[in-house]
Order: C-alpha cells, then sequence, then structure tokens
C-alpha cells in the first residue's frame, strides 16, 4: 500500500539522489517494503494453505463423485444385464406366443373343420351374422322410433367379440344394463369387405357342383344390409346393382360368377345353367322373368304346388338359360326393375317383398360315368321320370325346352346313356324382418308388413317344427315357406345370413333377429343328400 503511494520513478530518484535526508526517506522507504513484504508473505501464506485446503477440498469431493459415479456405473451395468435378461426372455415369450397363436389357429381350422363336418352330418343350418356400419341415416332424427328407444342417440350396441361371438349390450331405459352374446359360424364385423364375407360362401358352390343343393338366405331388418349383402350397393330409387366397383359386389353376382369359373373348368358342354327369379309379395309368387308376347319382361302371378315326389314346385316359372355372369346379371337387373318397393320410415327403398333367385344346374353325365349312388337311387326312390334325353349340345341348341319347362329342380332324368342330374342355388333376400309398429306404417304398406311377418313367423314355425321333429312340418302356411320347401326341409346345404344394424334404436329387431338365427343353428335336418353326381374324380 505504502509502495502504491508513489510511483517507481520517484522511488528511483529518491535512490539515485545523495544526501542525510534522502538516506532517511530511503530507510522509511525500505522499512516499507519490508513490511509491504512481509504482508505479502503473510498474505502468499493463506493464500497457500488456502488452496490446500481447496485442493484437499477437491480432492475428496472428487472422490465422493467418482465413488457415486463408480456406483451409478455398476447399477446400470447391472441394469443393462437384467434388460438383456429381460429382452432374451421377452423374445422367448414373443416366439412361445407366436408358436401358440399358430397352434391355436391350426386347432381353430381343425375345429372348424370338424365343426363343418359336425354340420353337414347333422344337416344343421349354417348361420353367418354380418353386423354392419353405423350409417348417416342412423343417426338422422327419426319420428319412427318411439322416443325412450331414441335416448342414448348415437350408441352402438352391437360388435363382434370375435369372429364367432356378436355382443350386444342391452341397456334398456328402466333395466340394468346386461351383455348378450350369441355365437354363429361365423361373425364379420363392420369393416369386414364383401370379399372377406363371400369367401366363406364359395365352398358352398363347389358344393353345388359336387351335386348339394344350396341356399343361401338373408335374413333381417330393414336397413341391415341384406341387399347390400346379396346384391351389392343399389342406386338411388333404382334397383338395379352397378357392376363398375366389382369389390362392392354382392353374394349374387359374386356366386354367379364363381358358378361359371367352377364350370369352365370342367369339361365343356357337360353344364347348362339356367335362371329364375321371383318374387313374394303379399303372400303371392310373381315371375320376374316372364315376358308377354312382345317379350317384355313383366311379372306374372305363379302359384307353388307340391310334387308327387313331396318337393315344391312352380309350374310355368320361366327358367333363362345363361351362358355367363353378365347375361345373367342383366337379366336379374330387370327383373328386380319390377320388385315392388315402398318406402317406409325405417328406409326410403326398402324391399317389401322376398326376392328368390335361382340358378339351375344341369349337368349332363354319359351311363358309363354313372355312380354307384345313381345305381342306389335308382333302385330306392324310383322317382325318376324317363325322358329321352338328347346330348349335350342339342340341349344347348334348343334352349326353348328349358326356358319354358314345369319341372321341378333337382330331379334326375334318364334314357339309356345320358342323365340329367340338376342341382339348384337359391339365392334369396327376405323382406326386413323389423315389427310394424316399428316401421311407422299404414294402409297398403302396413299390409305388407303384415304378410311379410305372418310368412317371417311361418319361417320360424317351420324351422322350430324342424328342430322338434314333429311328423308335420308347416310348409304350407306361407307361400314363401312353401317355394323354399326343400332348401329348409334338408335338402339343401342352407346358409342364413343374419344381417345386423348397430344402433341402440334397433336393439329390439337386432335382438329378435339373433334369436331367429340361434335358433336355425339347433335345427338338426339329418345328413344333406347329395344329387347322384358321377364319381368326382371323372367329372374333374
Ligand atoms: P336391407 O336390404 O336390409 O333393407 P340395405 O342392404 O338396403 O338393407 O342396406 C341399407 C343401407 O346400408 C344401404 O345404403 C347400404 O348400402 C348400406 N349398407 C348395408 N350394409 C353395409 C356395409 N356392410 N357396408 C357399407 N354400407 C352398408
Ligand atoms: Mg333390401
Amino acid at each position: 500500500q505504502g509502495l502504491s503511494a508513489r510511483n517507481t520513478n520517484e522511488i528511483l530518484q529518491l535512490y539515485s539522489s545523495p544526501g542525510q535526508q534522502q538516506t532517511l526517506q530511503r530507510n522509511a522507504i525500505v522499512t516499507q517494503l519490508h513490511r509491504a513484504i512481509q504482508r505479502l508473505k503473510q498474505d502468499l501464506k493463506n493464500l497457500h494453505s488456502f488452496a490446500l485446503e481447496l485442493s484437499k477440498d477437491f480432492q475428496h469431493q472428487c472422490k465422493t463423485y467418482l465413488y457415486q459415479v463408480l456406483t451409478v456405473v455398476q447399477r446400470i451395468q447391472l441394469q443393462n444385464e437384467a434388460m438383456q435378461m429381460f429382452q432374451l426372455k421377452a423374445f422367448d415369450l414373443q416366439q412361445s406366443l407366436q408358436e401358440v397363436t399358430e397352434r391355436y389357429e391350426k386347432e381353430k381350422h381343425k375345429r372348424r373343420a370338424l365343426h363343418n363336418s359336425l354340420v353337414e352330418l347333422r344337416g344343421n343350418i349354417r348361420v353367418h351374422c354380418r353386423i354392419r356400419p353405423l350409417l348417416p341415416f342412423d343417426t338422422a332424427a327419426g319420428h319412427t322410433v318411439p322416443q325412450e328407444r331414441q335416448r342414448n342417440f348415437s350408441e352402438k350396441v352391437a360388435y363382434a367379440a370375435d369372429d364367432e361371438t356378436i355382443l350386444v349390450k342391452c341397456n334398456r331405459p328402466g333395466h340394468a344394463s346386461i351383455n348378450k352374446t350369441f355365437q354363429f359360424e361365423r361373425v364379420y364385423n363392420a369393416s369386414e369387405s364383401q370379399d372377406t364375407v363371400f369367401a366363406d360362401v364359395a365352398p358352398l358352390l363347389t358344393s353345388l357342383l359336387d351335386g348339394y343343393n344350396v341356399c343361401i338366405m338373408a335374413y333381417g331388418q330393414t336397413g341391415s344390409g341384406k341387399t347390400y349383402t346379396m346384391l351389392g350397393p343399389q342406386l338411388e330409387k333404382n334397383p338395379v346393382f352397378s357392376t363398375e366397383d366389382e369389390s362392392e359386389l354382392g353374394i349374387i353376382p359374386r356366386a354367379t360368377q364363381e358358378v361359371f369359373r367352377l364350370i369352365s373348368e370342367k369339361p365343356p358342354g357337360s353344364y347348362l345353367v339356367e335362371v329364375s327369379v321371383v318374387e313374394v309379395y303379399n303372400n303371392e309368387i310373381f315371375d320376374l322373368l316372364a315376358k308377354d308376347s312382345c317379350g317384355r319382361v313383366y311379372g306374372v302371378k305363379r302359384d307353388v304346388v307340391t310334387t308327387r315326389e313331396g318337393k315344391s314346385d312352380v309350374p310355368l316359372l320361366t327358367y333363362e338359360t345363361v351362358e355367363n355372369a353378365s347375361e345373367f346379371l342383366q337379366l336379374v337387373n330387370k327383373g328386380l326393375q319390377l320388385r315392388v318397393r315402398n318406402p317406409t320410415l325405417v328406409h326410403a327403398h326398402s324391399s317389401r317383398s322376398h326376392l328368390v333367385v335361382t340358378l339351375t344346374i344341369t349337368t349332363i353325365v354319359s351311363g358309363d360315368n354313372f355312380g354307384i349312388s345313381w345305381e342306389d337311387e335308382l333302385t330306392s326312390q324310383k322317382l325318376n321320370k324317363e325322358v329321352s334325353c338328347t346330348v349335350p349340345q342339342k340341349i344347348r341348341e334348343n334352349k326353348s325346352t328349358f326356358s319354358s319347362r314345369a319341372s321341378s329342380p333337382a330331379s334326375s332324368e334318364t334314357t339309356e346313356k345320358l342323365k340329367q342330374i340338376k342341382t339348384k342355388l337359391q339365392l334369396v333376400d327376405l323382406a326386413g324382418s323389423e315389427c310394424v309398429g316399428m316401421s311407422g306404417v299404414t294402409g297398403t304398406a302396413l299390409r305388407e308388413t303384415s304378410f311379410i311377418n305372418r310368412s317371417l313367423s311361418a319361417l320360424a314355425d317351420v324351422l322350430a317344427a324342424i328342430a322338434e321333429q314333429r311328423p308335420h312340418i308347416p310348409y304350407r302356411n306361407s307361400k314363401l315357406t312353401h317355394l323354399l320347401q326343400d332348401a329348409v326341409g334338408g335338402d339343401a346345404k342352407l346358409l342364413v345370413m343374419l344381417c345386423i344394424s348397430p344402433h341402440q334404436k334397433y336393439l329390439a329387431e337386432s335382438v329378435q333377429s339373433l334369436g331367429f338365427g340361434t335358433r336355425a343353428r339347433q335345427v338338426q335336418r339329418g345328413q344333406v343328400k347329395k344329387k347322384n353326381l358321377p364319381v368326382p374324380s371323372k367329372a374333374k
């Protein structure tokens, strides 16, 4: 501090100048310097000891941190090892899960195959159930549904729990909510495509060419997707189904395509395909392919009778021969134009009639190819009419014989060398199964609805009678059941496609449909009979 008072030049001057005074001053400076040096030494000492302490402290802290880091590193290493173990375990679990899933899938397929065989043996009716997606008109305010049923407005109540189970949340006002489940051969959720639905139906068509009668019938309330499933989406105010978007086509056009595809794999000229389209409206049967003298299609009333062999038959029904799927689609479209429609309040374009499209396949078999079953049937049934039969090519040329005949399909006709075997594929789009109160209908529509209800309950009665093995099955209580007698009564592989609207406001109808499906599944009709086709290896 003393030194800092004077600058360096001043001190140098003092040292260089002689004299007593200056000596005194120099000494004073030396003393001052000495003191300053002492203080600096002391400061240095302090600083040194401080640095020492700091360094000790630092070392100590370093040690502590190092120890902590080491502990953490050790812990991380342990955790890494544990993680690796877990990863290994997870991998193992994943693998065994995959194995179990694969095994489960295999078992499921086996179980399905066994179930199918059981269904075949018992002659069970197969029931598939399709839940359609929620659609804008579900949530549109309507006066058709009683107030208390509209409360939980946007609620979806029907779900596919898995591919064989449908779960319905029954949350009626004033009641505790309960979940009901129903099991079917197959349950489709709302996102499952027409492709997927058809894939499950296709094997039945192979059966058709193998000599079985087949019937596929869509059941459900109006707006639940029956027509969509059977035909495809329909244009506004036009019953014609468009063929532009192939992926949207329903079972009927796809089944026809498949039948023609299967036929194309067989020897040419050995199959003949005929189509009939009928509608059951107000308990009357209308032939939708009948033509007037000018060749225009118009609906003609027909009757259904039971033949001596106990089969149902529609005399004078028009059968048109078709050679490919597009000819078939044109014909069906023509027929559909005539379909009686009346908008109910549930769905603006509801079909008020049952539509039955029948494909009759006549197989021409030469005598050499007859299987053992043919001989069996000749001796056991003695039903077959002896008809002189032309060779296949001639049959093709002579379409008129077929298109206006009145014989029952699925009958057999013989000559010395040739035999015709007829199998039929019936594709049925039933009218809506909703109750009258729900549709809010009056007048003509009420009459229609009550006929629909009666025919559908006649169908349920027939199924109940078969299930209980009653001696009398009341087929004749309704034209619908009389017409479908052969299919329902055991002479066909029958598939019921239940269609379900998932919305809360259709809960009662959905549960009713599911109940119908459940009862249908329980019907055991005995093994479905195969028509006497030749031994498969020879036919293919
Ligand atoms: P239904 O014949 O039972 O009265 P529709 O087949 O006419 O019912 O179906 C009613 C409406 O719902 C139609 O507009 C139809 O296109 C639509 N729809 C039905 N099922 C489906 C589905 N699975 N996916 C998409 N739309 C559907
Ligand atoms: Mg419909």
